[in-house]
């Protein structure tokens, strides 16, 4: 299985949680190298021909890609009046065109072998809205459709896409963010506390195994309540 930004952050945790299972794992990372134990592959998903050169080596490496973790995603925070161009185009570049690109290349060793499991992490925001992320949100909310399009596609073939949407995960991502923005998210969750990002590799985990075997096109939420209703 592959993730991508699997490195540090959710993505990290989602590959330990495979590898924790017993499945061989890779991950992508921009220059930072492989977490230990992990296999890495240098990859900047906003770049085709690093999409193909790193599946291209997991393959010879691991053998062909069956889940595929779409996990790689950035924020570039500012109210629309502020938002330039391309902010807009780079958010989306990464997190939706990422997507794409991934998902394309994965499915073609997919549809020989009549069998894969695709997983795009979004977002809560992508059915919330988040002030001063409308390209954020743009691109999570993107993912949804994406997903559901590939869902009805390759269904017939075997192949699931699901879509993961967390809520507010303690990582790098979420630190960024000024201590008035925490707790005013915080008052707003259910469970009045944030997520863990192994709460969000267990979802990924259920979504590969046998058990979500009939499950296709859905949104998990994994965001404490935040969400709920949508
Ligand atoms: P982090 O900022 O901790 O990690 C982001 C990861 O994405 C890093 O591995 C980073 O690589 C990688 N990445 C970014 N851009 C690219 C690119 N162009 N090509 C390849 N890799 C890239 O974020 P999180 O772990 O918090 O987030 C992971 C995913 O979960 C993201 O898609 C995010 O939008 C989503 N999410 C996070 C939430 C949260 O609360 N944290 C909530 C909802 C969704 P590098 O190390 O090289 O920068």
């Amino acid at each position: 299985m592959l993730v991508t930004g699997g490195n540090r952050g959710i993505g990290l945790a989602i590959a330990r949680a495979f590898a924790a299972e017993g499945d061989r794992v890779a991950v992508t990372h921009r220059g930072s190298g492989a977490p230990d134990g992990l296999f890495g592959v240098e990859c900047d998903v906003t770049s085709a021909e690093q999409v193909e050169a790193a599946f291209a080596t997991v393959e010879a490496e691991l053998g062909p890609v069956e889940v595929l973790v779409a996990n790689a995603g950035i924020t570039d925070d500012s109210l629309l009046l502020r938002m330039s161009e391309e902010s807009f185009d780079r958010v989306v570049d990464a997190n939706l065109a990422g997507a794409y690109r991934v998902a394309k290349r994965a499915t073609q060793k997919m549809l020989r072998a009549r069998r894969g499991r695709l997983i795009f992490v979004s977002s809560v925001v992508a059915l919330v809205g988040s002030p001063g992320q409308a390209n954020y949100a743009a691109s999570k909310a993107g993912l949804i459709g994406l997903a559901r399009s590939i869902a009805r596609e390759i269904g017939s073939r075997g192949i699931t896409a699901n879509v993961i949407a967390p809520g507010f995960i303690e990582t790098d991502m979420t630190a960024a963010m000024t201590d008035a923005r925490r707790a005013e998210v915080l008052a707003g969750i259910p469970l009045q506390r944030y997520g863990a990002a192994d709460e969000v590799a267990a979802a990924a985990v259920y979504l590969a195994s046998d058990a979500a075997g009939y499950v296709t096109g859905a949104v998990l939420p994994i965001d404490g309540g935040v969400g709920m209703g949508l």
